[in-house]
């Protein structure tokens, strides 16, 4: 995998994962914990519903005037003391910091859980210019140590057990000998390991969860204070931001303090919430920079059914109510962004003609939990189904699109439907075993790999409702 890109189309790639019994446990166990807790969460707040509907209008009231928002934050920002860059894409936004890290000959950084970073592929970037980025948040320092890739928004390791914890810890961190499979102690082996990189590293990169336009103000939410530890006690502090994190005031963000602890973590207040403006001679950081980046955005946005994907604060609720991320994971995706929001996401960033991409909305029962759970109300099921228009416009005449065809042209007329299902009918006589259909020929096949098929009846209710009708049997049913 890398950043955005998967590199196979998502039935192919999800083969495999729903096929890893030890996988989908663990899955099943996270996201089904998480899943609970946040009903009960988002259940004390009788205005929930409310809270959603200004989210959403929150953000889409930024989104409507991005350009202004944006401006206002680069001169708040600068008025701070603070420096601000444009990337266009991920290769700028890797060059900037690259080029930071150089100018304090930097070859050691430490970051926050940033999963901007990890779309743009950050750390490969930075280790091919000799620098070695040092993820900070417990989970992603698994994922890292193990050089593995994230398959969650905000438990990136939802994929490990705690005995492949404690195996990957006696490893790379600590004594075979003294560390057991308490949590406890594998999270003071990850804290000794951290602290001595907080107290002696120069520069940290941050990613953002929002920004205030006119106080120029960066926000970063986390969970266990290493994300404070990184953006207060080095020099230099780089962040990157996605363009659609800005928002106007700070009237609004309180609504996403509300509704995003809820959704995520299922807690009623979020333990760290950074704020900082620009630089503060003597306090935190005395050079601050930040990144703002494109990367597919500006043409999101121009989409009118596509743009309310940028309303997403990344609380990964989606991904915890839906089927299929919790049989597949987020590995099958390809992406860093999986599950729901991915499917919607990475194909509009990659753009519709990327052949792998493009499979990404496909990935989905439409059952619409990822919408009830969404608190900035992102109507996924909606985009998905406009997305897979997008993609079969894109992949011409198929044998599934002549298929298509065929059955809209038979279901469009009544005695043409039923002329097709007296042929299908007379015609499935081999196909059925012990009152089934186990296997259909073709590109039909794929319904039957993991299910089986009732056979047409002998008779069709609107055959059966003739014959009742001329039987003359009237009255009630
Ligand atoms: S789409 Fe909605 S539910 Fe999913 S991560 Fe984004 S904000 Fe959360």
């Amino acid at each position: 995998m890398s950043g955005l890109h998967p590199a196979r189309p998502f039935p192919e790639a999800a083969k495999s994962e729903v096929n890893n019994p030890q996988l989908r446990a663990n899955l099943r166990k996270v996201t089904n914990t998480i899943r609970e807790k946040r009903l009960r969460a988002v259940g004390e707040l009788p205005h929930w519903e409310e809270l959603r509907v200004l989210g959403a209008a929150t953000k889409d009231a930024s989104l409507a005037h991005l350009s202004d928002r944006l401006l206002e934050l680069e001169a708040s920002v600068k008025a701070r003391g603070g420096h601000v860059h444009w990337a266009r894409d991920a290769a700028e936004a890797r060059e900037l910091v690259a080029q930071i890290a150089q100018g304090h000959g930097v070859t050691e950084l430490i970051k926050v859980k940033s999963i901007t970073s990890d779309e743009i592929e950050l750390n490969r970037a930075l280790d091919a210019h000799g620098i070695h980025a040092i993820e900070t948040d417990l989970a992603e320092l698994i994922v890292q140590l193990s050089h593995d890739t994230p398959s969650h928004i905000l438990v990136p390791a939802i994929h490990r057990n705690r005995a492949e914890i404690q195996a990957l810890f006696n490893r790379e961190l600590g004594d075979p000998e003294h560390l057991s499979d308490d949590p406890a102690v594998l999270a003071g082996a990850a804290r000794r390991y951290l602290r001595q990189k907080f107290l002696t590293t120069k520069m940290a990169v941050s990613g953002a969860n929002f920004a205030i336009a006119d106080t120029g103000t960066v926000c970063v939410v986390e969970s266990e204070g290493n994300g404070r530890m990184c953006v207060t006690l080095p020099e230099v502090l780089v962040s990157i931001m996605g363009i659609e994190k800005v928002l106007g005031t700070w009237e609004d963000i309180s609504v996403f303090m509300e509704l995003l602890p809820r959704s995520s973590t299922a807690e009623r207040m979020n333990p760290y919430t950074s704020f900082w403006s620009g630089v503060t001679p003597g306090d935190g950081p005395q050079e601050f920079h930040l990144i703002l980046l494109d990367n597919g955005r500006t043409d999101v946005l121009a989409d009118e059914v596509g743009r309310q994907t940028l309303r997403c604060i990344r609380c990964s609720a989606c991904l915890n109510v839906c089927p299929v991320y919790e049989r597949a994971g987020g590995h099958a995706y390809g992406s860093v962004y999986p599950g729901p929001i991915g499917a919607i996401l990475t194909p509009q960033l990659l753009h519709m003609d990327d052949k792998n991409a493009n499979t990404l909305p496909g990935a989905s029962s439409l059952c619409g939990a990822c919408f009830d759970a969404c608190p900035v109300r992102i109507n996924i099921p909606q985009v998905l189904i406009y997305l897979r228009g997008e993609a079969n416009g894109h992949k011409g005449t198929t044998l599934e699109s002549v298929a298509m065809g065929a059955a809209r042209y038979a279901m469009s007329e009544g005695w043409r439907f039923e002329g097709a299902v007296k042929l299908a009918r007379a015609g499935q006589g081999p196909l059925v075993h012990g009152g089934q259909i186990t296997a259909l020929p073709g590109l039909l096949g794929g319904w039957t790999q993991s299910r089986d098929l009732a056979p047409f009846p002998p008779q069709s209710f609107r055959e059966w409702w003739r014959e009742r009708e001329a039987e003359g049997a009237g009255g009630e049913p």
